[in-house]
């Protein structure tokens, strides 16, 4: 799980908390370990669609377009 950034935007991707002005990002246990997709688009803070995928997941900002897990955790 290493290299997992958290505060990655302006918008905190998981709990779409606005980390520019200063929010508190509070994780739950299962977004610690980074089994949940992060549903908030880190750029804008919409609520992304979220689907599972065999891989992981994917995740749809309707301005941003899609986000795939398999990006996320390049190494
Ligand atoms: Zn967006």
């Amino acid at each position: 799980m290493a290299g997992r950034q958290r505060g990655i935007g302006p918008y905190d991707p998981y709990t779409g908390a606005d980390l520019g002005a200063g929010e508190w990002i509070d994780y739950s246990p299962a977004q610690d370990a980074g089994l949940d997709a992060p549903r908030f688009c880190p750029e804008c803070g919409r609520r992304r669609v979220v689907q599972v995928t065999p891989h992981g997941w994917t995740a749809v900002c309707s301005r941003h377009g899609e986000t795939d897990s398999v990006e996320m955790e390049l190494r």
